[in-house]
């Protein structure tokens, strides 16, 4: 597998180039979602692992930028939850050294209660973090996490990492018809935290649940109106990543 990929056009980062510290099929992340992309097989952890070194993100990279030209961001996510990655730190690091881009991560926020994460989430120009619930039934039926990682942890590190976090601190929420009715729960979040920006997404790509249609993505949207939103059926993101520093 490749660590290293695109350039990529996406809705949320514009164009970026991703990089998968995590690298393996089936995939390995804290929670087992009911729209995962990456199917319902893998296993669900909460321990932390190495699982490719930093000198190989390190040299993709470095190959990457000789051949593409361009590139907006830099983002860690891939198959599975890039947090669990025991030298997320050192990859970063490699990361930085090799490119002025902004670098960042898409993360499923499970793992911030933890202080070494915590420390790696410093080294980011911006975070787009997970939430999907706002309560312990969604959660559960939802994102299926680990026995360990309890919604109230989850929520509590969001609003602690909202707070201790300098770059642009993104939430990104996915969208099914089993957290509907969650959506006035998660407009108070909002409110409450302020993220800098707010994805309102459905799985539009393969999954085993089926996306919200417009109309009813558009209705969620106006909900979330006293936030900064961008909805996936919209045009493309044009944030400028790693401008808004607290
Ligand atoms: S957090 Fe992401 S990778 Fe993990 S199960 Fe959910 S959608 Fe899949």
């Amino acid at each position: 597998m490749n660590v290293v990929y695109g350039p990529v056009r996406s809705w949320r980062l514009g164009r970026s180039i991703g990089i998968d510290p995590i690298s393996v099929e089936p995939k390995v992340c804290t929670f087992n979602c009911i729209y995962c992309q990456l199917g319902s097989k893998g296993i669900v952890t909460d321990t932390r692992s190495l699982f490719v070194k930093e000198q190989a993100v390190g040299e993709q990279l470095a190959a990457l930028l000789r051949r593409k030209k361009g590139g907006v961001v830099v983002t860690f996510s891939g198959t599975g939850e890039p947090t669990l990655a025991s030298n997320l730190i050192e990859m970063v690091e490699v990361v930085s050294d090799l490119t002025d881009f902004p670098v960042g991560i898409l993360t499923n926020s499970s793992l911030f209660h933890n202080p070494e994460i915590r420390e790696a989430m410093k080294l980011f120009d911006f975070i787009v973090a997970k939430l999907d619930a706002a309560c312990e039934g969604t959660y559960q039926r939802v994102n299926r996490p680990h026995p360990s990682i309890g919604f109230r942890i989850v929520l509590e590190n969001i609003e602690i990492m909202r707070k201790e976090f300098e770059g642009d601190f993104c939430l990104q929420i996915m969208f099914i018809k089993e957290n509907m009715r969650d959506v006035d729960g998660l407009v108070e979040i909002c409110d409450r935290i302020e993220p800098d920006l707010v994805f309102l997404n459905t799985p539009l790509r393969p999954s085993m649940t089926r996306p919200l249609g417009k109309k009813e993505m558009r209705s969620i949207s106006k909900s979330f109106a006293r936030s900064r939103c961008k909805m996936v059926y919209d045009v493309e993101c044009e944030h400028d990543w790693g401008t808004t520093k607290r």
